[in-house]
Protein backbone atom coordinates (compact mmCIF):
# COMPACT_ATOMS: atom_id res chain seq x y z
CA UNK A 1 0.00 0.00 0.00
CA UNK A 2 2.72 2.49 0.75
CA UNK A 3 4.34 2.08 -2.91
CA UNK A 4 1.46 4.46 -3.85
CA UNK A 5 2.46 7.85 -3.01
CA UNK A 6 6.45 6.64 -1.36
CA UNK A 7 8.87 9.28 -1.14
CA UNK A 8 12.80 8.62 -2.65
CA UNK A 9 13.08 8.94 1.33
CA UNK A 10 10.92 5.80 2.99
CA UNK A 11 8.31 8.37 3.22
CA UNK A 12 4.74 9.01 2.20
CA UNK A 13 2.92 11.91 0.72
CA UNK A 14 -0.41 10.91 -0.30
CA UNK A 15 -2.73 14.07 0.47
CA UNK A 16 -6.64 14.16 0.85
CA UNK A 17 -8.27 13.17 -2.82
CA UNK A 18 -5.11 13.68 -4.51
CA UNK A 19 -4.22 11.15 -7.61
CA UNK A 20 -2.57 9.08 -4.90
CA UNK A 21 -5.21 8.81 -2.37
CA UNK A 22 -7.36 7.60 -5.63
CA UNK A 23 -4.71 4.41 -6.28
CA UNK A 24 -4.69 4.13 -2.52
CA UNK A 25 -8.45 3.63 -2.61
CA UNK A 26 -8.95 1.33 -5.81
CA UNK A 27 -6.52 -1.05 -3.98
CA UNK A 28 -7.91 -1.13 -1.11
CA UNK A 29 -11.48 -1.94 -2.93
CA UNK A 30 -9.85 -4.35 -4.39
CA UNK A 31 -8.47 -6.11 -1.47
CA UNK A 32 -12.02 -6.05 0.36
CA UNK A 33 -13.67 -7.56 -2.84
CA UNK A 34 -11.20 -10.40 -2.86
CA UNK A 35 -12.03 -11.09 0.80
CA UNK A 36 -15.23 -11.33 0.07
CA UNK A 37 -16.67 -7.95 1.99
CA UNK A 38 -19.63 -6.17 0.26
CA UNK A 39 -18.35 -2.63 0.02
CA UNK A 40 -20.12 0.73 0.32
CA UNK A 41 -18.91 3.99 -0.73
CA UNK A 42 -20.47 6.73 0.81
CA UNK A 43 -20.88 10.97 -0.23
CA UNK A 44 -17.86 11.87 1.70
CA UNK A 45 -15.77 8.89 0.33
CA UNK A 46 -15.23 6.71 3.27
CA UNK A 47 -14.98 3.46 2.15
CA UNK A 48 -16.78 0.57 4.10
CA UNK A 49 -16.48 -3.45 3.77
CA UNK A 50 -18.97 -5.68 5.72
CA UNK A 51 -18.24 -9.35 6.64
CA UNK A 52 -22.06 -10.19 7.70
CA UNK A 53 -22.99 -11.52 11.33
CA UNK A 54 -25.28 -14.15 12.28
CA UNK A 55 -27.95 -12.11 13.97
CA UNK A 56 -28.65 -9.93 11.09
CA UNK A 57 -30.28 -6.96 13.36
CA UNK A 58 -27.62 -6.85 14.97
CA UNK A 59 -25.41 -3.09 15.48
CA UNK A 60 -21.88 -4.31 13.66
CA UNK A 61 -18.32 -4.29 14.86
CA UNK A 62 -16.47 -1.14 12.98
CA UNK A 63 -12.86 -0.49 12.88
CA UNK A 64 -10.46 1.01 10.56
CA UNK A 65 -8.48 4.21 10.45
CA UNK A 66 -6.96 6.31 7.37
CA UNK A 67 -5.05 6.24 4.23
CA UNK A 68 -4.02 9.46 3.53
CA UNK A 69 -1.16 11.28 4.44
CA UNK A 70 0.58 13.68 5.61
CA UNK A 71 3.04 15.97 3.41
CA UNK A 72 5.88 14.18 3.44
CA UNK A 73 4.55 11.85 6.27
CA UNK A 74 4.99 8.20 7.02
CA UNK A 75 3.96 5.00 6.32
CA UNK A 76 2.59 4.02 9.29
CA UNK A 77 0.08 6.74 10.39
CA UNK A 78 -3.44 5.41 9.49
CA UNK A 79 -2.72 2.98 6.85
CA UNK A 80 -1.44 0.52 9.91
CA UNK A 81 -5.15 0.53 11.22
CA UNK A 82 -6.43 -0.08 7.77
CA UNK A 83 -4.29 -2.88 6.80
CA UNK A 84 -4.58 -4.30 10.42
CA UNK A 85 -8.08 -4.48 10.35
CA UNK A 86 -8.13 -5.81 6.91
CA UNK A 87 -5.42 -8.55 8.03
CA UNK A 88 -8.21 -8.99 11.20
CA UNK A 89 -11.43 -9.96 8.03
CA UNK A 90 -9.10 -11.91 6.34
CA UNK A 91 -8.11 -14.54 9.53
CA UNK A 92 -11.44 -14.36 10.14
CA UNK A 93 -12.57 -15.35 6.81
CA UNK A 94 -9.93 -17.67 5.69
CA UNK A 95 -10.84 -19.39 9.07
CA UNK A 96 -14.60 -19.25 8.82
CA UNK A 97 -14.97 -18.12 11.91
CA UNK A 98 -18.50 -16.73 12.19
CA UNK A 99 -19.46 -13.97 14.30
CA UNK A 100 -22.99 -13.04 15.74
CA UNK A 101 -22.30 -9.30 14.94
CA UNK A 102 -21.00 -8.18 11.68
CA UNK A 103 -17.56 -6.54 11.32
CA UNK A 104 -17.02 -3.84 8.92
CA UNK A 105 -14.01 -1.85 8.22
CA UNK A 106 -13.80 1.45 7.53
CA UNK A 107 -10.95 3.87 5.59
CA UNK A 108 -12.16 7.57 6.44
CA UNK A 109 -11.83 10.39 4.01
CA UNK A 110 -9.61 13.28 5.03
CA UNK A 111 -7.89 12.41 8.60
CA UNK A 112 -5.02 14.50 8.43
CA UNK A 113 -6.70 18.08 7.26
CA UNK A 114 -3.28 18.97 5.98
CA UNK A 115 -4.74 19.97 2.45
CA UNK A 116 -7.99 20.22 3.59
CA UNK A 117 -9.03 22.08 7.10
CA UNK A 118 -10.25 20.88 9.76
CA UNK A 119 -9.17 16.86 10.19
CA UNK A 120 -11.25 14.38 10.63
CA UNK A 121 -13.93 15.29 7.93
CA UNK A 122 -15.45 11.89 7.12
CA UNK A 123 -15.67 10.49 10.36
CA UNK A 124 -16.84 14.22 11.87
CA UNK A 125 -19.82 14.00 9.04
CA UNK A 126 -20.63 10.55 9.44
CA UNK A 127 -21.14 11.37 13.07
CA UNK A 128 -23.22 13.65 12.29
CA UNK A 129 -20.88 16.53 14.22
CA UNK A 130 -19.59 18.39 10.98
CA UNK A 131 -21.90 20.44 8.43
CA UNK A 132 -21.58 17.91 4.82
CA UNK A 133 -21.93 21.34 2.83
CA UNK A 134 -19.53 23.19 5.04
CA UNK A 135 -17.23 20.82 4.17
CA UNK A 136 -18.05 20.11 0.46
CA UNK A 137 -17.44 24.09 0.21
CA UNK A 138 -13.85 23.82 1.92
CA UNK A 139 -10.72 24.61 -0.33
CA UNK A 140 -6.86 23.63 -0.49
CA UNK A 141 -4.38 26.46 -0.75
CA UNK A 142 -4.84 26.34 -4.91
CA UNK A 143 -8.34 27.26 -3.98
CA UNK A 144 -9.86 23.61 -4.91
CA UNK A 145 -12.61 22.56 -3.44
CA UNK A 146 -13.15 19.32 -1.30
CA UNK A 147 -16.57 18.39 -3.24
CA UNK A 148 -14.85 18.82 -6.77
CA UNK A 149 -11.65 17.21 -5.54
CA UNK A 150 -13.78 13.99 -4.17
CA UNK A 151 -16.06 14.09 -7.43
CA UNK A 152 -12.67 14.34 -9.62
CA UNK A 153 -11.15 11.15 -8.25
CA UNK A 154 -14.12 9.32 -8.20
CA UNK A 155 -15.13 8.65 -4.70
CA UNK A 156 -18.05 10.81 -4.30
CA UNK A 157 -21.16 8.35 -4.13
CA UNK A 158 -24.88 8.70 -3.28
CA UNK A 159 -25.26 6.52 0.13
CA UNK A 160 -25.74 9.23 2.54
CA UNK A 161 -22.42 9.87 5.44
CA UNK A 162 -24.71 9.22 8.26
CA UNK A 163 -24.75 7.25 10.95
CA UNK A 164 -25.72 3.96 11.74
CA UNK A 165 -25.65 2.38 15.29
CA UNK A 166 -22.32 0.47 16.28
CA UNK A 167 -21.63 -1.99 18.91
CA UNK A 168 -18.39 -0.86 19.10
CA UNK A 169 -15.76 1.05 17.31
CA UNK A 170 -11.56 0.24 17.31
CA UNK A 171 -8.94 2.27 16.32
CA UNK A 172 -5.52 0.38 15.60
CA UNK A 173 -2.76 3.11 15.50
CA UNK A 174 1.33 3.73 16.02
CA UNK A 175 0.91 6.06 18.90
CA UNK A 176 3.34 8.89 17.43
CA UNK A 177 5.16 9.87 20.67
CA UNK A 178 8.14 8.56 22.63
CA UNK A 179 6.43 6.77 25.96
CA UNK A 180 6.07 2.93 24.48
CA UNK A 181 9.36 2.95 23.67
CA UNK A 182 10.87 4.52 26.73
CA UNK A 183 9.20 2.43 29.15
CA UNK A 184 9.51 -0.53 27.45
CA UNK A 185 6.17 -1.45 26.17
CA UNK A 186 4.61 -2.82 23.72
CA UNK A 187 0.98 -2.00 23.56
CA UNK A 188 -0.53 1.60 24.78
CA UNK A 189 -4.40 1.77 25.35
CA UNK A 190 -4.93 5.29 25.44
CA UNK A 191 -7.79 6.33 27.70
CA UNK A 192 -8.65 9.51 25.53
CA UNK A 193 -7.21 12.25 23.34
CA UNK A 194 -6.31 15.38 24.27
CA UNK A 195 -8.76 18.41 22.50
CA UNK A 196 -7.87 20.03 19.45
CA UNK A 197 -8.40 23.35 18.60
CA UNK A 198 -7.08 24.85 15.17
CA UNK A 199 -7.38 28.31 14.12
CA UNK A 200 -6.39 30.79 11.10
CA UNK A 201 -4.18 33.90 10.97
CA UNK A 202 -4.47 36.27 8.06
CA UNK A 203 -2.43 39.25 8.12
CA UNK A 204 -2.10 42.14 5.88
CA UNK A 205 0.71 44.51 5.68
CA UNK A 206 2.13 46.79 3.02
CA UNK A 207 4.08 45.45 0.46
CA UNK A 208 6.99 47.38 -1.09
CA UNK A 209 10.09 47.53 -2.91
CA UNK A 210 13.12 46.61 0.02
CA UNK A 211 15.82 48.92 -1.32
CA UNK A 212 14.16 52.14 -0.97
CA UNK A 213 11.70 51.61 1.90
CA UNK A 214 13.63 52.60 5.23
CA UNK A 215 12.66 50.33 8.00
CA UNK A 216 10.67 52.91 10.32
CA UNK A 217 7.20 53.24 8.90
CA UNK A 218 7.06 49.72 7.33
CA UNK A 219 4.09 47.39 7.71
CA UNK A 220 6.29 44.22 7.53
CA UNK A 221 3.71 41.28 7.71
CA UNK A 222 6.19 38.90 8.42
CA UNK A 223 7.67 40.21 10.75
CA UNK A 224 4.40 40.47 12.95
CA UNK A 225 3.76 36.95 12.06
CA UNK A 226 7.29 35.95 13.95
CA UNK A 227 6.44 37.63 17.09
CA UNK A 228 3.14 36.45 16.91
CA UNK A 229 4.06 32.74 16.28
CA UNK A 230 6.84 33.63 19.50
CA UNK A 231 3.37 34.27 21.37
CA UNK A 232 2.06 31.07 20.59
CA UNK A 233 5.59 29.05 21.79
CA UNK A 234 5.20 31.20 25.10
CA UNK A 235 1.58 29.87 25.50
CA UNK A 236 2.01 26.49 27.31
CA UNK A 237 4.58 27.64 29.39
CA UNK A 238 2.41 30.37 30.61
CA UNK A 239 -1.06 28.46 31.28
CA UNK A 240 0.58 25.74 32.80
CA UNK A 241 -0.73 21.96 32.38
CA UNK A 242 -0.16 19.79 29.81
CA UNK A 243 -0.82 22.04 27.14
CA UNK A 244 0.96 22.04 23.68
CA UNK A 245 0.75 24.67 21.24
CA UNK A 246 2.04 24.82 17.59
CA UNK A 247 2.65 27.01 14.44
CA UNK A 248 2.86 24.35 12.07
CA UNK A 249 2.03 26.14 8.32
CA UNK A 250 2.72 29.26 7.29
CA UNK A 251 2.27 30.83 3.79
CA UNK A 252 4.26 34.19 3.23
CA UNK A 253 2.98 36.34 0.07
CA UNK A 254 4.65 37.46 -2.12
CA UNK A 255 7.43 35.52 -0.71
CA UNK A 256 10.12 37.36 -2.36
CA UNK A 257 13.55 38.73 -1.05
CA UNK A 258 13.01 42.14 -2.81
CA UNK A 259 9.23 42.55 -1.29
CA UNK A 260 8.53 43.78 1.96
CA UNK A 261 6.16 40.79 2.99
CA UNK A 262 2.46 42.14 1.70
CA UNK A 263 0.49 39.42 3.39
CA UNK A 264 0.66 36.01 5.75
CA UNK A 265 -1.31 33.11 6.60
CA UNK A 266 0.07 31.04 9.48
CA UNK A 267 -1.81 28.21 11.72
CA UNK A 268 -2.54 27.81 15.13
CA UNK A 269 -2.98 24.58 16.99
CA UNK A 270 -3.58 24.23 20.82
CA UNK A 271 -4.06 20.94 22.49
CA UNK A 272 -4.68 20.38 26.40
CA UNK A 273 -6.61 17.60 28.27
CA UNK A 274 -8.21 20.33 29.99
CA UNK A 275 -10.63 22.09 27.62
CA UNK A 276 -11.92 25.43 29.17
CA UNK A 277 -7.64 25.82 29.89
CA UNK A 278 -7.37 26.04 25.94
CA UNK A 279 -10.05 28.20 25.35
CA UNK A 280 -9.01 30.36 27.92
CA UNK A 281 -5.19 30.22 26.38
CA UNK A 282 -6.85 31.41 23.09
CA UNK A 283 -8.42 33.86 24.56
CA UNK A 284 -5.24 35.32 26.14
CA UNK A 285 -3.46 34.92 23.09
CA UNK A 286 -6.17 36.53 20.60
CA UNK A 287 -5.73 39.65 22.76
CA UNK A 288 -1.93 39.51 22.20
CA UNK A 289 -2.32 38.86 18.57
CA UNK A 290 -4.70 41.88 18.05
CA UNK A 291 -1.68 44.02 20.05
CA UNK A 292 1.29 43.19 18.14
CA UNK A 293 -1.23 43.59 14.71
CA UNK A 294 -2.44 47.21 15.88
CA UNK A 295 1.24 48.30 17.26
CA UNK A 296 3.14 46.92 13.93
CA UNK A 297 0.11 48.22 11.48
CA UNK A 298 -0.84 45.22 9.87
CA UNK A 299 -4.62 44.57 9.97
CA UNK A 300 -5.77 40.69 11.45
CA UNK A 301 -8.27 38.38 10.37
CA UNK A 302 -8.55 35.17 12.38
CA UNK A 303 -10.59 32.56 11.66
CA UNK A 304 -11.47 30.11 14.39
CA UNK A 305 -11.27 26.69 12.16
CA UNK A 306 -11.97 24.02 14.52
CA UNK A 307 -12.94 22.99 17.83
CA UNK A 308 -12.89 19.30 19.10
CA UNK A 309 -13.61 18.52 22.76
CA UNK A 310 -11.45 16.14 24.33
CA UNK A 311 -12.07 12.38 24.39
CA UNK A 312 -12.41 10.13 27.32
CA UNK A 313 -12.95 5.94 25.74
CA UNK A 314 -14.96 3.74 26.81
CA UNK A 315 -14.15 2.06 29.98
CA UNK A 316 -15.34 -1.52 28.84
CA UNK A 317 -13.37 -1.54 25.77
CA UNK A 318 -10.38 -0.58 27.73
CA UNK A 319 -10.06 -3.13 29.87
CA UNK A 320 -11.04 -5.48 27.42
CA UNK A 321 -8.13 -4.34 26.06
CA UNK A 322 -5.61 -4.65 28.76
CA UNK A 323 -6.94 -8.11 29.42
CA UNK A 324 -6.27 -9.22 26.05
CA UNK A 325 -3.00 -7.85 26.03
CA UNK A 326 -2.28 -9.51 29.16
CA UNK A 327 -3.40 -13.32 27.86
CA UNK A 328 -1.16 -13.03 25.09
CA UNK A 329 1.63 -12.11 27.07
CA UNK A 330 2.15 -8.23 25.93
CA UNK A 331 3.18 -5.50 28.47
CA UNK A 332 1.12 -2.73 28.08
CA UNK A 333 0.62 1.21 29.27
CA UNK A 334 -2.53 3.02 29.55
CA UNK A 335 -1.69 6.20 28.55
CA UNK A 336 -3.02 9.52 26.76
CA UNK A 337 -3.29 10.23 23.06
CA UNK A 338 -1.73 13.88 22.47
CA UNK A 339 -2.84 12.74 18.92
CA UNK A 340 -6.70 13.67 17.07
CA UNK A 341 -8.11 10.51 15.35
CA UNK A 342 -11.15 9.51 14.34
CA UNK A 343 -11.92 7.73 16.95
CA UNK A 344 -12.61 11.09 18.79
CA UNK A 345 -15.69 11.88 16.60
CA UNK A 346 -16.40 8.06 16.93
CA UNK A 347 -16.32 7.85 20.31
CA UNK A 348 -19.08 10.87 20.36
CA UNK A 349 -21.43 8.78 18.68
CA UNK A 350 -20.18 4.67 19.68
CA UNK A 351 -18.22 2.95 22.70
CA UNK A 352 -15.19 3.42 21.13
CA UNK A 353 -11.22 2.69 22.17
CA UNK A 354 -7.80 2.85 20.73
CA UNK A 355 -4.87 0.35 20.24
CA UNK A 356 -1.50 1.80 20.01
CA UNK A 357 2.14 -0.06 19.25
CA UNK A 358 5.78 1.93 19.54
CA UNK A 359 7.23 4.59 17.06
CA UNK A 360 10.71 4.17 16.73
CA UNK A 361 12.36 7.41 18.49
CA UNK A 362 8.94 8.93 18.67
CA UNK A 363 9.04 10.36 15.30
CA UNK A 364 5.72 10.56 13.79
CA UNK A 365 4.12 12.55 10.39
CA UNK A 366 7.94 12.76 9.09
CA UNK A 367 9.80 10.18 6.94
CA UNK A 368 11.19 8.43 9.52
CA UNK A 369 8.00 7.28 10.89
CA UNK A 370 8.54 3.45 11.45
CA UNK A 371 7.06 0.84 13.80
CA UNK A 372 9.04 -2.59 14.81
CA UNK A 373 7.04 -5.43 12.61
CA UNK A 374 6.31 -7.66 15.49
CA UNK A 375 5.48 -4.46 16.95
CA UNK A 376 2.44 -4.20 14.07
CA UNK A 377 2.13 -7.88 14.55
CA UNK A 378 0.96 -8.04 18.12
CA UNK A 379 -1.31 -4.43 17.90
CA UNK A 380 -3.07 -6.67 15.00
CA UNK A 381 -3.33 -9.81 17.41
CA UNK A 382 -5.00 -7.41 20.17
CA UNK A 383 -7.40 -6.17 17.84
CA UNK A 384 -7.98 -9.31 15.94
CA UNK A 385 -9.18 -10.52 19.54
CA UNK A 386 -10.57 -7.00 20.17
CA UNK A 387 -12.72 -7.15 17.46
CA UNK A 388 -13.71 -11.10 18.12
CA UNK A 389 -14.98 -10.34 21.46
CA UNK A 390 -17.10 -7.88 20.84
CA UNK A 391 -18.46 -9.37 17.47
CA UNK A 392 -19.71 -12.27 19.38
CA UNK A 393 -21.94 -10.55 21.65
CA UNK A 394 -25.17 -10.82 21.25
ZN1 LIG B 1 -3.54 8.88 11.92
Amino acid sequence: MSKIGATPRGGLHRLALSDEDREARDLLVKWLKETKLAVTIDEMGNIFGKKPGKGKDLAPVLSGSHLDSQPNGGRFDGTLGVIGTLEVLRTLQENDVATERPVVIVNWTNEEGSRFAPALMGSGVWAGKLNRDWIYGRTDIHERRFEEELKRIRYKAKVPAKKWPVHAYYEYHIEQGPVLERIGKRIGIPKGIVCVHWYDVYLEGTANQVGPSPMEGRNDALCSAAEMILKVNDLPGKMGGDMVATVGEIQNHPNSRNIIPGRVHFTVDIRSWDDALAVRAWEDLETELKAISDRRGCPIKIEETWRIKHTAFNERLIRRILKIADRLEYPSHCMLSGAGHDACYMAQVAPTAMIFVPSIGGRSHVEVEKTKWEDCVAGANVLLHSILESALEK
